[in-house]
């Protein structure tokens, strides 16, 4: 459900330098949380390195560490050298993927919990963060909410996106913390108050961008990559709220930067794969937008927005 709150006074003006018109005269900043190294990537990428150009600061927070990602390019599988370090491949893919879309980035150190696989599923492995008590895990995102001070929070929806337990984690989180790290009385020892104005929830391949995609592949005479996804994503979502895109965000010509950097987690992605079987040219024409969904809003904008600023940039003087 969208939740649009009514604007509240002043609540830009929480720190930072004020104008005499009551606007405060700082950056523009985002913050994007997200459970593992890569979801930066493959989430909000193209939108991320828009916005760097554009001089927003821009920090990707990612949850866990990825300890627990299986191995998904082929060319890198059965590697004991890759199993044996992959904390710290993925740290150094992170790091690539970072310096790419020209973000900062910053951990939380939680221990990726793994995809439980399995009929019933295995329980989750002890520590891992998706058991992590929800106050201390809100704690740690609100902490980094007041040091950073984002104007703008994207995270995923209540289904994580994808039926990942850190994913899921990481919108309670989000959603906590947006609140939490507003309130003195929340976590006094964290930092000082901080009010985001917008949460966004990422909306990566709706119902209707997959089908136009696959309807574009075949009618170019190429192979939609779509055909069984569709099946399966039908399966994932059908007791699921379906998202309401309320921002679209025009990244055509980002797309580069955002397979580029996906591409820098190695053990992560196929190269070979149906994400890159899409040529940009299709994607450009058919969909050349990353889409949000707003969930909080303390500013007036109207929906259909294009700019996860909307209603933001009026009060937040660059
Ligand atoms: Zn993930």
């Amino acid at each position: 459900m969208v939740q649009v709150s009514r604007p509240v006074a002043g609540c830009t003006a929480v720190s930072g330098s004020v104008t005499m018109d009551g606007v405060s005269s700082e950056p523009l900043r985002l913050m994007a949380v997200h459970a593992h190294p890569d979801d930066e990537s493959s989430k909000g990428a193209a939108t991320m390195a828009r916005y760097v150009d554009e001089g927003v600061d821009v920090l990707v927070v990612t949850c866990t560490g990825g300890e627990r990602g299986s191995i998904l390019n082929p060319a890198l599988k059965d590697r004991p050298e890759i199993e044996e370090n992959i904390a710290e491949i993925r740290k150094a893919e992170m790091d690539r993927a970072r310096a790419i879309l020209g973000v900062s980035q910053t951990w939380l150190g939680f221990v990726d919990s793994g995809l439980p696989e399995g009929d019933p599923p295995p329980p989750l492995p002890e520590g891992c963060f998706a058991l992590v008590p929800l106050e201390e895990a809100t704690e740690a995102l609100v902490r980094e909410i007041r040091r950073f001070r984002p104007h703008v929070i994207t995270t995923y929806d209540e289904n994580g996106g994808y039926p990942h337990p850190d994913h899921i984690r990481t919108h309670e989180i989000s959603v906590a913390a947006f609140d939490a790290a507003a309130d003195p009385d929340r976590f006094p020892d964290a930092g000082e108050p901080w009010q985001a104005l917008k949460l966004y929830y990422d909306i990566g391949f709706s119902i209707a961008k997959m089908d136009a995609l696959h309807d574009a592949m075949l009618a170019q005479g190429l192979e939609s990559p779509f055909e069984e996804w569709k099946t399966r994503r039908a399966e994932w979502v059908k007791d699921m709220r379906a998202p309401t895109i309320t921002t679209q965000v025009p990244v055509g010509d980002w797309f580069e930067r955002r397979d580029q950097a996906l591409l820098a987690h190695a053990t992560q992605v196929d190269p070979n794969g149906w994400f890159f079987a899409m040529p940009l040219a299709i994607q450009r024409e058919v969909w050349p937008t990353e889409d949000f969904e707003l969930a909080r809003s303390l500013v007036d904008s109207t929906i259909p927005e294009d700019d996860l600023f909307a209603g933001v940039r009026d009060r937040v003087a660059k």
